[in-house]
């Protein structure tokens, strides 16, 4: 499992031209400091970028406080399609004493991106546009088990109109799976209450009756309690799991049953991508563009 992501089981048509361009997928991660954003990043590629031959330790490693918005990217290979990942990672806000414009350099990087892209495809030659919009952002909330915050939603809603966002709880390990329950509906529906759109997954018809039902089961799991760990832990007889020690027990962080990690990944990754990329494509940055050009009167 571990290895494996699983984007070379693409649809069809889409897969056929990835085969050939290969494509790239750009994720964001951002919430305040110290809610496992980095960790998280790296877990994901972790996961993602060891093929099952080649199954390097993940190492000890201490992050170092994010400071800048920094990418990292990775070429993933499978069956033969080529996959660039990048990951953004935002520095955490929220620990100012003054957190007004603390999304300014958020919003600032996603439209900056969208900019580069317009202006490519002003271009004579519009070829090979390289694809640096974000397709997917990751918002962090913390685990308080109450509700949003109204930071969350401030940020929230100066996001949603420009990027698929998708709310997660942070270090989900720390509340029990009652809370986690409880929390994620109370999320919900002060998501709602606050008219945020998040990602809803696609919206036309599906292939077959398998894929239809494994997207309900991934999107029931908005928002996903998610863990990262870049550790590993012995659990019972020599078997090694990524995860976190508790006196109570260890939390293993590619375990269905502890966390929805895989389940974001696999939505990431597979699952979802496709949609994402699309809406990012059709919706959201089209909005964005002929928001631009009306108020620049063209
Ligand atoms: P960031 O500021 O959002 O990038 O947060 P970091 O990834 O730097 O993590 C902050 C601290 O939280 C570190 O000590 C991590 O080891 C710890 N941490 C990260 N993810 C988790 C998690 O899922 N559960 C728990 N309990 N701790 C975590
Ligand atoms: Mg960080």
């Amino acid at each position: 499992l571990t290895g494996y992501v699983g984007f070379a089981n693409l649809p069809n048509q889409w897969h056929r031209k990835s085969v050939r361009k290969g494509f790239n997928f750009n994720v964001m991660v951002v919430g305040e400091s110290g809610l496992g954003k980095s960790t998280l990043v790296n877990t994901l590629f972790n996961t993602a970028l060891y093929p099952p031959k080649d199954p390097k330790q993940p190492s000890l490693e201490i992050i170092p406080k994010t400071v800048a918005i920094e990418s990292t990217s990775a070429d993933i290979e499978e069956n033969g399609v080529r996959l660039r990942l990048t990951v953004v990672d935002t520095p955490g806000f929220g620990d100012f004493v003054n957190n007004d414009e603390s999304w300014r350099p958020i919003v600032d990087s996603i439209e900056s991106r969208f900019d580069s892209f317009l202006e490519a495809e002003n271009k004579v030659n519009r070829t090979n546009i390289a694809d640096t919009r974000i397709h997917a952002c990751v918002y962090f909330i913390q685990p308080t088990g109450h509700s949003l915050k109204p930071l969350d939603i401030e940020v929230m809603k100066r996001l949603h109109t420009k990027v698929n966002l998708i709310p997660v709880i942070a270090k989900a390990d720390t509340l029990t799976d009652e809370e986690v329950t409880a929390f994620k509906k109370r999320i919900l529906a002060d998501i709602n209450y606050h008219n945020i759109q998040i990602f809803e997954g696609p919206r036309y018809e599906l292939d077959d009756d398998e894929t239809i039902a494994e997207n309900q089961e991934i999107m029931s799991k908005v928002p996903f309690a998610v863990v990262g760990a870049n550790t590993e832990v012995q659990i019972g007889n020599g078997r090694k799991v990524r995860g976190r020690r508790y006196p109570w027990g260890i939390i293993e962080v590619d375990n269905e049953d502890h966390c929805d990690f895989v389940k974001l990944r696999q939505m990431l990754i597979r699952t979802h991508m496709e949609e994402l990329k699309e809406h990012t494509s059709n919706v959201l940055y089209e909005n964005y563009r002929s928001d631009k050009l009306t108020s620049l009167g063209v």
